[in-house]
């Protein structure tokens, strides 16, 4: 603050992520954008919430905190789908756990009043964004209120939070107050106790309130469809819920971003690096992205295990060529400038290891880039949440001819050699344009493509809003084709990957829907095809998604049928085992489940069969040697705790013995000190001192030496049962 000649700051964003200056991280995405509006911005990342201390860093803010859990929910990060702690999180200096506190949201709007009270506090992000209406929250298994009444934040920015935030904070620094400030699109706030609930109207939906979807299932699967039908920011409907005596408004959702605001947006000064205070530390998320563009947002596929859809919106909002190309030619004049020490080099000179790879240009479903509805006047009004499911809608433009023109005009930038496409697929849609399929195939994979069916059964892919598996089985065949062709272009393969050129499937495991008998036929299909997936996710319900409305309520809130879910975690973890069939780790979860299922036909050496009769050798071995491992280290184990036991008897005998010995001496010391006070104080000298005695007394008991002094000698030894000490009563030292 002081090299920038700062007194305080306009605004101070809480984030639970690290600090990343990349347009990937929310944080900086926004944090660029109000500094570019002539704002001060300071960014608390990853502040200790234990205490309030931190939220003083940079004093009072003048206009507002703008708290978010980052780019993640933080139970999500947190947890894996079985409820554990994960190991790391992807977010944060070094991958460690623990720097930002369950429900961060939350915990760091409480720390902002209790620094600041009477500040204006704002919740955004993607954990207040999904919850910020009753919500079932699955590590809890609770259903909770919205995180506007729960934070007590003034406002909650849901949905991408740009075009609201700007807005807001242009008001408050004109000098409208925060009560005020209620009509702003992509907003929800706190209706009090004392004000009267809007009317309900064409344009003002009530949802069940918290008390009904508590209380009933079926309620809450109403409200699900009633969010999910009034996502469409067109139609401007405003919901609201009631809460005991209070409610929460949620205004209409924000108007999709245009084309120019985005390449504004994304041309900002990103460094495209992390704080340099985390060091040598790497941020795992930060090293997935660093080479990635964002072509687009928005997602009109409408899948309803992701709640992408009710975040960023069915609109697709895309980048200029020019833009991304900006972006893309700044990533590699970065590379150039490293690979020679930070001097710019001219590009006739830039060495050939200096080229930069994009590892990934897409956004949240790859092929999207610039598609959407061609009837304007029918989008407006639209209330389908997906345009491709159950059936692709005729007014949905798939000619890809934009985004084939963007993949060839950034593979074209000096300094760049590879450009990947490695997010997710829509196959039903690039079938639609076979000449992308052609493009993607030639240029743009690293020897496998990955795509996403998620599952082979028909009712499952339906409740999933996903294509047909004939869809995906279509694009497969397609993708086979053009790599039996004569290669045109530059199908090389990524190092470390064998098994060139070929398809890699998605699929999720413990879908609602699923039964144990669907993924079984799942496994079968996948051999059949000579499919394997070497990553299968298991469903996680998340806030707001509608497959997690399934998993609560046992109904599907579109139709209102009753949904099968697999709540037990071993079912959960059979059905992941088969979808993997051919790992050996899944070897004894499979034979389990095949039997469990009365399917011992699929255990065998036949064409269809899923799983020998004996553990594949490297499975025996790996046990084998895994029993092994486990008795060496007890054996080990055994004999440290003994040493150490030993160890601890002989340092316990040592310091008796010690303290013993200092006792004695104490003891004779003491002794000691007795006698010479008595033998001073109690009688004369010419008595007690043997040296003053006469040495006629002496000689009776001892001889004097040859250095002319006397001593007992051994010629009288002392008698059995005479004392040795002197007697009591003080009698002579020695009997005679
Ligand atoms: S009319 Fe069809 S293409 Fe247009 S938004 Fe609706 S579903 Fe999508």
């Amino acid at each position: 603050m002081l090299d920038r000649g700062w007194d305080c700051v306009d605004i101070v964003f809480v984030t639970g992520d690290a600090y990343v200056d990349h347009p990937s991280f929310a944080t900086a995405l926004l944090a660029r954008l109000l500094e570019s509006e002539g704002l001060r911005v300071g960014v608390l990342a990853q502040p200790d919430w234990r205490s309030a201390e931190p939220w003083t860093t940079f004093g009072q803010p003048r206009l507002a905190f703008c708290v978010s859990a980052g780019n993640m929910d933080s139970m999500i990060n947190h947890y894996t789908a079985n409820r554990k702690v994960r190991n790391e999180d992807a977010y944060s200096p070094g991958g460690q756990i623990g720097l930002r506190p369950d429900r961060a949201t939350l915990a760091y709007c409480q720390r902002s009043r209790e620094a600041y009270p009477g500040c204006v506090v704002i919740a955004g992000g993607v954990e207040a964004s999904l919850r910020r209406l009753a919500h079932y929250d699955y590590w809890s298994d609770k259903i909770k209120r919205s995180m506007v009444l729960d934070s007590k934040a003034d406002l909650l920015v849901y949905g991408m939070g740009e075009k609201p935030l700007l807005e807001i904070l242009h008001r408050l620094r004109n000098g409208e107050s925060i009560e005020t400030i209620r009509d702003v699109r992509g907003t929800a706030y706190r209706l009090k106790k004392s004000e009267d609930l809007p009317e309900e109207t064409n344009t003002t939906v009530h949802l069940p309130s918290l008390e009904e979807v508590e209380a009933d299932k079926s309620q809450f699967a109403k409200m699900t469809r009633m969010i999910y039908e009034n996502l469409n920011p067109y139609l401007g409907i405003t919901l609201v819920q009631e809460n005991d005596l209070e409610a929460v408004v949620v205004n209409p959702p924000s108007l999709p971003m245009e084309t120019v605001e985005l390449d504004r947006l994304y041309a900002l000064p990103f460094t495209r690096l992390p704080h340099p205070a985390y060091g040598d530390k790497k941020i795992p998320a930060f090293e997935m992205i660093k080479h990635s563009i964002c072509t687009h947002r928005g997602c009109f596929g409408g899948c309803t295990f992701c709640a992408l859809t009710a975040h960023q919106g069915k609109d697709i909002q895309s980048r200029s060529v020019e833009s991304v190309v900006h972006e893309a030619a700044g990533i590699a004049a970065d590379k150039q400038r490293t690979a020679d020490g930070g001097r710019v080099l001219p590009n006739d000179s830039v060495a050939r290891n200096s080229a930069v790879s994009i590892s990934d240009l897409g956004g949240p479903t790859a092929n999207m880039y610039a598609l959407g509805c061609k009837n304007e006047t029918l989008k407006k009004s639209c209330r389908r949440l997906s345009c491709l499911s159950p059936t692709q809608c005729p007014h949905l433009a798939t000619d890809h001819s934009a985004l084939i023109e963007l993949m060839q005009a950034v593979r074209k930038i000096e300094g760049i050699n590879k450009v990947f496409i490695a997010s997710g697929i829509r196959t039903d849609l690039a079938l639609c344009d076979t000449r992308y399929v052609a493009e993607l195939t030639e240029y743009h994979t690293g020897g496998y493509i990955k795509t996403a069916p998620e599952h082979t059964d028909p009712t499952v892919l339906e409740l999933m809003n996903k294509p047909p598996i004939e869809n995906h089985e279509q694009f497969c065949t397609l993708f086979e084709t053009i790599n039996r062709q004569p290669a045109k272009g530059d199908r090389s393969v990524v190092p470390g990957v064998t098994n060139a050129r070929s398809v890699v499937p998605y699929l999720m495991a413990g879908f609602p829907g699923t039964t144990l008998a669907m993924t079984i036929e799942a496994a079968v299909y996948l051999k059949r095809h000579g499919l394997r997936s070497d990553q299968v996710q298991e469903f996680t319900p998340g806030p707001f998604e509608l497959a997690t409305c399934m998993y609560y309520t046992g109904l599907n809130p579109i139709t209102g049928q009753p949904v099968y879910v697999p709540f037990r975690l071993r079912e959960r973890r059979l059905q992941k085992a088969l979808l993997m069939y051919h790992d050996p780790n899944s070897y004894h979860d499979v034979k389990s489940a095949l039997r469990e299922a009365g399917r011992e036909d699929l255990i065998g050496t036949g064409q269809d069969c899923l799983i020998a009769p004996y553990p594949p050798k490297s499975d025996a071995m790996r046990r084998t040697s895994r029993v092994k491992r486990l008795q060496i280290k007890n054996e080990t184990d055994k004999k440290k705790k003994e040493e150490r036991r030993t160890m601890f008897a002989e340092q316990l005998r040592q310091e008796e013995f010690e303290r013993q010995e200092k006792l004695r001496a104490e003891r004779l010391e003491k002794l000691r000190a007795e006698r010479s006070e008595r033998s001073y104080s109690g009688r004369p000298h010419s008595k007690r001192s043997s040296s003053n005695r006469p040495h006629s007394k002496r000689s009776s008991s001892g001889r004097p030496d040859s250095s002319g002094s006397f001593k007992r000698t051994a010629k009288r030894p002392f008698k059995k049962g005479v004392r040795k000490g002197p007697r009591p009563g003080g009698g002579k030292p020695f009997s005679r």
